[in-house]
């Protein structure tokens, strides 16, 4: 696995001793989507990631994008962000492609092969990540390039280390077995959250097979960053029917140094959080419904991605 996936998994066993203590209420579980306080109040479906961006506390981020129709002004952060989530996705499949394809190969073989593609993946990833955000400086995007090499040479790596491990320990493993031994089984697992009131086609970043579910961020560490967790817990639960206990967010920054480093946060998706998420969600149903702008909070964080707009003079 990657992104550190060996802290990840050391910290998921610590907290599986006490996830039996903490527990989960069977009525804050997705599948009681008919029920309340799964159940939404309202029709309106919104994405997660939207509920779960708390910078504001009045909400009138909500209001804004979707009451007004005001995007937030675009950024250098929410680029980068957008380029490396397209990059990992596309070098894990690239990964998965080259072992299907050759076969059970050493890690430095594996390696040799998937550094090749490495330029290439990262040229398609800006083409389409320049084509939603246009107005990046030369300077920034050559910022982003530079991480996006060390962060897709750190992938092939660690994948290049799994891949020997999983030979070691499993000398007559197939084909099948390395690829899901050595990779996150599935990126960009699609979700219909329409039962518990969120979008359509909700994308988890990475579903584990240890009933975990894996968002990726590539900013600052933020307590709200959770409740991402909370709301595709919710929806898998809701349509699959299969538990989620536990979240994982990896933040990876590429700012210092030849490596990138990640700060993993690994928690129970607990009562208290899946309650939280539910009341964000139901709150901003009836703002929108409402249609009414709620007002400033006392003060704005200057890292909202709205703040340039609710502090000038047409916000
Ligand atoms: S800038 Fe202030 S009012 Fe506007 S969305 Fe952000 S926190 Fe809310």
């Amino acid at each position: 696995m990657l992104l550190g996936w060996n802290i990840i998994k050391k910290k998921i066993e610590n907290l599986r001793t006490f996830l039996s203590d903490v527990g989960i209420s069977s009525d804050l579980r997705g599948w009681e989507y008919d029920r309340p306080p799964v159940k939404p109040a309202r029709q309106l479906l919104l994405p997660v990631s939207e509920l779960a961006s708390r910078y504001c506390p009045a909400m009138r981020d909500i209001f804004l994008r979707r009451v007004l129709s005001i995007q937030p002004p675009k950024s250098f952060k929410m680029f980068r962000g957008m380029v490396y989530h397209l990059l990992i996705s596309k070098i894990l499949i690239e990964a998965k492609r080259i072992i299907y394809s050759s076969g059970l190969i050493s890690g430095s073989d594996f390696y040799e092969k998937a550094i090749e593609k490495v330029q290439t993946l990262i040229d398609l990833t800006f083409d389409e990540a320049l084509r939603r955000y246009g107005n990046i400086s030369q300077e920034e995007l050559e910022e982003v390039r530079r991480g996006s090499v060390k962060l897709s040479k750190y992938i092939l790596i660690e994948a290049a280390y799994s891949i020997n491990s999983a030979l070691s320990r499993f000398p007559h493993i197939n084909v099948d077995s390395m690829v899901s031994e050595a990779f996150p089984p599935v990126t960009e697992l699609k979700v219909d959250g329409s039962l518990v009131g969120l979008s359509r086609e909700l994308s988890v970043d990475i579903y584990s097979p240890v009933g975990a579910v894996v968002d990726i961020k590539t900013g600052e560490v933020r307590e709200f960053h959770r409740y991402a967790a909370a709301g595709y817990a919710l929806a898998i639960e809701a349509e699959k029917g299969i538990p989620i206990d536990l979240g994982v967010i990896i933040y990876v920054s590429t700012d210092l140094g030849d490596v990138p480093s990640f700060v993993h946060d690994v928690f129970i998706v607990d009562d208290e959080l899946r309650r939280e998420f539910l009341e964000i969600r139901d709150e901003a149903q009836l703002l929108v419904e409402r249609g009414a702008d709620p007002g400033k909070p006392a003060a704005c964080p200057r890292y909202c991605p709205y703040y340039s707009y609710c502090n000038s003079d047409v916000g």
